[in-house]
């Protein structure tokens, strides 16, 4: 089946009651018709729900349409796109294993590899730039993982799935692609020669703002051995109630994301020739490096606009303090448009040199284009960018 029809109707399971909206299923654990029935469900012998740390129906249906939508055989859902992240890195390294990351990643992810994990014995290094050939000199005999963001955050760089895919493949390593920026509906980056893909359902897949969540989705075997031990023991899975939001917000998927990368593609067109304005990162136009990349991986330029304003901080956040109809907000993926200025709040706790060797300036901003008028969006940002 075609995406949008993956997108309302995948991995729906209808209760005794022929309910036709998906059902909500609150509960933090299942019955057993007797103590037979429970040892067998808990050693494995029988299929079913036992708690909801393990398994929900209504998350259950999460994930089956999410592996829909990108092409897997299977998916977890975790409770944040973060919690995705670490199961993915405790499923797979343990200490002395090397993690070779884009220095272009969310903030929270350049704190996780090379932290969190940093304590716990797994080395990190992360790669600038989106050049093969640099992630080729940097991989070391224990590099596990090979972990980017395509488009990354908040640069929009665009990497080379296949070639990534590849190169970890030959080092018997696995790629990790974030797709947090296009979500399956732009781009499925399995098919594109990716091991794994993470999200942070936090952002479009929900797309209202509303929850938190993240997913793992990948092959069968990948999943079963080395997710769901980590997630169904330490426990980060998804709430049954997010997991529905997130199901219902998969419908509107499609149509949010076209709607919204075409708003930002307007967007992004106008502001390169705002005189205020002294670069724009779009990948969904040909000032971007990597556009005939993205073309070739992308249905369309996604979302996301970021852009340097003349004249550092001080004018940055003079164009984030004159809008009145965008949200001063770090989120993003929402029907309503976001602004922030991510050197002063996403990668603020990153060190100076670290956000200097990825190209987050002082007059950097993020604006994540929602569902308003590109003429009242066009509007509010003019407000503050004064030539
Ligand atoms: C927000 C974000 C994350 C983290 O997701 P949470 O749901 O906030 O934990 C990871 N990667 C990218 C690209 C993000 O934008």
């Amino acid at each position: 089946m075609d995406l949008e029809t993956q997108a309302v109707r995948a991995g729906q399971v209808r209760s005794q009651f022929g309910e036709h909206s998906e059902a909500l299923y609150l509960t933090s654990s299942f019955v057993f018709d007797n103590a037979a029935q429970a040892a067998a469900r808990f050693s494995g012998a029988e299929e079913g729900n036992v708690y909801s740390r393990f398994t929900n129906p209504t998350v259950t249906m999460l994930q089956e349409r999410l592996a829909a939508l990108e092409g897997a055989e299977a998916c977890l859902a975790t409770a944040s796109g973060m919690s995705a992240i670490l199961a993915t890195a405790m499923g797979t390294m343990k200490a002395g294993d090397h993690v070779l990351c884009s220095a272009s990643v969310f903030g929270a992810t350049v704190q996780l590899f090379g932290n969190i994990l940093g304590n716990f014995g797994v080395q990190s290094t992360f790669v600038p730039g989106a050049g093969v050939a640099a992630w080729r000199a940097a991989i070391r005999p224990n590099t596990r993982l090979l972990f980017v963001e395509s488009p990354s955050n908040p640069l929009t760089e665009v990497f080379d799935i296949a070639a990534l895919g590849a190169l970890a493949r030959e080092h018997n390593a696995l790629l990790v692609v974030d797709n947090c920026f296009c979500s399956p509906a732009l781009q499925r980056p399995l098919a594109l020669g990716a091991d794994v893909v993470v999200h942070s359902a936090t952002k479009y897949l929900d797309g209202q703002g509303r929850v938190l969540g993240g997913a793992v989705v990948g092959s069968k075997k990948f999943i079963n051995e080395r997710i769901l031990p980590f997630l169904r023991t330490a426990g980060p899975t998804l709430s049954p109630f997010n997991a529905w939001i997130i199901l219902k917000g998969l419908e509107t998927l499609g149509i949010r994301m076209a709607a919204q990368s075409a708003r930002a593609r307007e967007v992004a067109i106008w502001l390169e020739t705002h005189p205020a304005i002294e670069r724009v990162f779009y990948p969904g136009i040909d000032s971007h490096p990597q556009f005939t990349l993205a073309k070739r991986q992308q249905d369309s330029g996604g979302a996301i606009v970021s852009f340097i304003v003349k004249g550092g901080r001080e004018a940055a956040w003079r164009a984030i303090d004159a809008t009145k109809v965008v949200s001063i907000t770090a989120n993003l993926g929402d029907t309503k448009t976001t602004i922030t200025h991510p050197a002063s709040t996403t990668h603020a706790r990153i060190s100076a040199e670290a956000r200097a060797a990825a190209g987050i300036e002082e007059g950097l901003l993020r604006v994540a284009v929602g569902l308003e008028s590109v003429n009242d969006l066009k509007e509010d940002l003019a407000r503050g960018l004064v030539r």
